[in-house]
């Protein structure tokens, strides 16, 4: 059995797990994380992959929040500007259910609460004669447009493993925290390999509980002790159907209960429509959208859209849990996403709750910082002025990036290397590198998946499964068929 002492353990793979991994370990202790699944397995890949202030936690006077993802906003687009892309969002005015006044003063509120902002200011637009109406029903006169990004969140929480790896931090997948005791000092933390069941232990200063959904089962169960917060559990659904508009901008629509549904262009062909918000008392490693949930989706993009859509559309859905500290409100959508993050010193164990894609690097700098009594020395928080791995494009635009590249890889498909210039940023020279034709990419499985890439996937991106590549580090699963999907498990069952 083997023994390994470090810092600090943190369980779990997903943004807040491995952002938490990258600030320590940039700032010189030794990290050890487990995820029992795939980095970003859960939640971290089912969100509606938005980097944004959250225009409607306005509603709810949430200043503190809305401010505070504005700023994380800026230092995202600027470390990692290959992920995160500027995206216009085009809010159809309803007259019975938002006035054209409250609309505007919101807006206003949320352009100047980014300090230094980068993006467009909000506008009003006249849906009747501007391309941007043109997809929605005659009776939608009045739109305003405002700006937010757009992010790929499962190779997000990639880049955090690989700057944490990169500054010495292990990074464990497939490996499940069993059972954490406090002895002589140390964390005694059982792990289990979930593909071959072996058993083995780490041993850390403090451990820290960042299993996202499963945060009050890991505390009670895992590491016996009361969970701080009260927590709630809720649902929230996407799915995907085939474009229903051109161009490169998304939607925000009003429902008639006050929520808000969003329209995302998505991999070039398709809308991404989504979310939900019902609560959750299922089984969290089996998530997935339900009948009344398609339903919701569909009647509020019909409401808008000239296209009218059927279940038939749905060409791929997906469901994440989020999990909330539990607040008096009559309304799920209502209650704050803020994290909350609480240290206890006698055993050092660090619980995180709730949280926000956008504002994972926040709550890692501030959870590290928590741990300033076990580790006096700690140097301050770094990652506000350090670009992602692969975000480091050394020119500011993405736009430049790309040129750079095409003349560098001029024998790659221009669609190849656009998205690998997205995936990968300058990082796409070590997944190329000794690489001169496409005929020395190897294997191609399918249109657009080529050996050299997965190779590259599995040996710096823990990839192990058809699942891992085709929808957590790429999204090809969504023009793979069958024949396609068996062919590379089969090649990555001789790997
Ligand atoms: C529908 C939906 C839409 C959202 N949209 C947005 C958005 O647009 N923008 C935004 O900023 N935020 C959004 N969010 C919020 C955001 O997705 C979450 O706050 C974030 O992903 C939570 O990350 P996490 O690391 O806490 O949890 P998770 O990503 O769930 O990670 C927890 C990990 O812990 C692992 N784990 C659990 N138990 C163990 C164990 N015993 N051993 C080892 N590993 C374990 C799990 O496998 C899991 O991978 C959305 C959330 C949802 C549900």
């Amino acid at each position: 059995m083997e023994k390994a002492y470090s810092d600090i353990f943190i369980i779990g793979g997903g943004i807040n797990g491995v952002g938490i991994a990258a600030d320590a370990s940039l700032r010189g202790l030794t990290v050890t994380l487990a995820e029992k699944n795939d980095l970003a397995g859960a939640t971290s890949s089912a969100s509606s992959k938005l980097i944004h202030g959250g225009l409607r936690y306005l509603e709810s006077y949430d200043f503190k929040l809305v401010r505070a993802a504005l700023q994380e906003r800026e230092i995202l687009l600027k470390n990692a500007p290959h992920l995160i892309s500027p995206l216009e969002f085009i809010l159809p005015h309803e007259k019975h259910l938002r006035p054209a006044w409250m609309i505007r003063i919101g807006l206003f509120l949320y352009d100047h609460l980014a300090s230094h902002p980068s993006l467009p200011n909000a506008k009003k637009i006249d849906l009747e004669n501007d391309a941007r109406g043109k997809a929605l029903k005659n009776t939608f006169k009045l739109g305003f447009s405002y700006y937010d990004c757009f992010a790929d969140d499962a190779r997000l929480v990639i880049a955090n493993a690989i700057a944490a790896k990169e500054h010495h931090a292990k990074i464990l997948t497939r490996t499940e925290c069993i059972s954490a005791h406090y002895e002589n000092n140390f964390w005694r933390i059982a792990l289990k390999k979930t593909t071959s069941n072996d058993t083995f232990y780490c041993h850390a200063k403090v451990l820290i509980n960042a299993a996202g959904p499963w945060v009050a089962e890991v505390q009670k169960n895992i590491i016996h002790t009361e969970n701080p917060f009260s927590i709630e559990l809720i649902k929230g659904s996407h799915i995907t159907v085939p474009k229903l508009y051109e161009g490169n901008f998304a939607y925000i629509l009003q429902n008639a209960d006050n929520r808000i549904v969003f329209a995302i262009p998505f991999q070039n062909k398709f809308t991404l429509i989504g979310t939900t918000d019902t609560a959750y008392t299922g089984n969290l490693d089996n998530v997935k959208i339900s009948p009344e949930e398609e339903k919701y989706l569909l009647e509020t993009a019909n409401h808008y859209f000239k296209k009218s859509l059927t279940s038939k559309d749905i060409n791929w859905s997906y469901a994440g849990v989020r999990c909330l500290q539990r607040e008096e409100k009559h309304k799920l959508s209502e209650v704050s996403r803020d994290y909350k993050l609480q240290f206890l010193s006698n055993p050092p164990l660090l619980t995180v709750v709730s949280g926000k894609v956008t504002t994972y690097r926040r709550l890692a700098k501030e959870a590290v910082d928590l741990l300033a009594p076990v580790f006096p020395n700690l140097p301050p928080s770094s990652t506000a002025n350090q670009p992602l791995p692969g975000g480091d494009l050394g020119t500011k635009q993405f736009e430049d990036f790309y040129q750079q590249l095409q003349n560098q890889y001029n024998w790659l498909p221009k669609e190849l290397l656009f998205r690998f210039a997205k995936s990968y940023g300058s990082r796409i020279h070590l997944l190329l590198q000794n690489t001169t034709s496409l005929a020395e990419m190897g294997e191609e499985f399918a249109p657009g998946l080529y050996q050299k890439e997965v190779e590259y996937l599995i040996e710096h991106e823990w990839a192990e499964t058809s699942d891992d590549i085709l929808w957590r580090r790429t999204k090809l699963g969504l023009f793979f068929n069958e024949v396609d999907r068996k062919k590379l498990e089969n090649w990555l069952d001789i790997y």
